[in-house]
């Protein structure tokens, strides 16, 4: 029994797969906040390319993925999927787990999937500088690295409790040429702002997603970026989940419960998104996002339209939200602490085709160190919770002795974190 399935160069998808050509609904649109009316697509033009505005609304199931983007991909891609028969001894576990490893990026993350997408498209439509925001700091590395690749420059808002905890990200970004700013910063006026009323203020990454846009909006040729919530950004995602559904013919299974880590949604949603046709023909299928006890978005939000930062710059989202007031503790997965959700993952939820699950700190590093020690790789603090979660589906088969094969996303590892599970050890 082969522990890697591997697939080939020329098996790097084609195309991205949008999920919305075989919903059976409409998404709800995202609404403008001056008139609570769908938004005009063409006042997204002051932030994104056009190209990525066309393919948040489409509905046309197979958006073809650019030559210059696949070649990108090849660095990488197609990543290997791994049969993780340590975890699966050390659980003593009838059940098959296997896990597509995202993390052998050059970044380390899944990131980059939708990054240099992100800035193929803008480079195409006359774009020269990027501004974004960043939580634990991969999504920043993975588009500084994307910004070098494709020749743009790029200013990342890092969250500053991130950038304090893990300054690696930080030489990361600046070794790929981008600038980066803890946020809140004295480089917008929004930052300023904040600043003024809580001088020490460890920031979120509603209030950098602000200065980011506000900093967008107030250059020339400059363009925000988002690496999670949107639709476009999950599009570009299922890369992910369509290179493992082959992988799961090769190995000749079919999965019954897929789990994935979620902070916006875009890992999660780029894993899963490609397996809804099945799980519309076979009810079983579990989909199951774990996201942290301390930032519940699912688990304890509400379902409603809100906005994506705290300045309230962005068009309203309907999602499962905890406010966009709402200031998570500061836990080690940063890329877990953003108050809202996709709204494509939201609706799956809240329709019951997907469900969420609470993981503690606790349990992700219990289930980190279980996973290190039994299959080699350490996993990034955000990816733990999934991990956590398919220890809990494992130790069920154990009780009960179904072999259910289950497959998880592992969206990162934890080498520039390694600070955070010496403290949580
Ligand atoms: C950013 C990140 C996440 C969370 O973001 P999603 O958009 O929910 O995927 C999870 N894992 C890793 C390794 C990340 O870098």
């Amino acid at each position: 029994m082969e522990r890697f399935i591997n697939l080939k160069g020329e098996d790097i998808p084609r195309y991205w797969y949008n999920v919305k050509a075989d919903l059976p609904f409409d998404m709800d649109p995202p609404l403008d906040p001056q008139t609570m009316k769908p938004i005009d697509p063409s006042k997204l033009e002051l932030l994104f390319p056009k190209a990525l505005i066309m393919q948040e609304a489409t509905k046309e199931r197979d958006i073809q993925i650019p030559q210059k983007v696949r070649e990108a991909y090849a660095l990488y891609r197609p990543t290997p999927l791994i049969r993780a028969f340590g975890l699966e001894k050390a659980l003593k576990t009838p059940a098959h787990i296997y896990y597509k490893n995202e993390s052998v990026s050059p970044t380390g993350s899944h990131k980059l999937n939708t990054a240099l997408a992100q800035a193929y498209f803008n480079l195409e439509e006359g774009t020269t500088k990027i501004s974004t925001e960043t939580g634990a700091g991969q999504w920043g590395s993975a588009l500084a690295f994307a910004g070098a690749y494709f020749k743009l420059d790029i200013n990342v808002f890092m969250v500053k409790i991130s950038f304090e905890q893990k300054p690696a990200r930080k030489h990361m970004v600046n070794l790929f040429n981008g600038k980066i700013h803890p946020s809140p910063s004295d480089f917008t006026n929004y930052g300023k702002k904040i600043l003024e009323v809580t001088p020490n203020s460890t920031g979120s990454l509603g209030m950098a997603i602000s200065e980011a846009i506000e900093y967008a909006l107030s250059k020339e040729k400059t363009h925000y970026s988002l690496g999670s919530v949107l639709d476009h950004v999950l599009l570009h995602q299922t890369v992910i989940g369509q290179e493992t559904k082959k992988q799961m013919e090769i190995a000749g299974e079919e999965p019954d419960v897929l789990i994935g880590c979620f902070g916006g949604g875009s890992n999660f949603g780029g894993f899963t998104l490609p397996f809804m046709p099945l799980k519309m023909k076979k009810e079983s299928l579990e989909i199951v996002a774990c996201e942290p006890t301390e930032c519940p978005s699912f688990t304890k939000g509400e379902y409603k339209y809100d906005y994506g930062d705290t300045a309230h710059l962005t068009p309203m989202l309907k999602m499962y939200t905890l406010g966009s007031e709402f200031i998570p503790p500061p836990i080690y997965a940063g890329g877990l602490r953003y108050h809202g959700a996709s709204p494509i993952i939201s609706r799956l939820v809240k329709e019951g085709y997907m469900k969420a699950i609470a993981i503690s700190q606790e349990e992700a590093f219990e289930s980190t160190r279980l996973f290190s020690l039994s299959e080699g790789i350490i996993p990034a603090p955000e990816t733990s919770h999934a991990i956590a979660g398919v220890v809990r589906y494992a130790k069920a088969c154990s009780e009960t002795g179904e072999k259910k094969v289950i497959v998880f996303n592992f969206s990162g590892h934890g080498l520039l974190d390694l600070n955070s599970y010496i403290r949580g050890a």
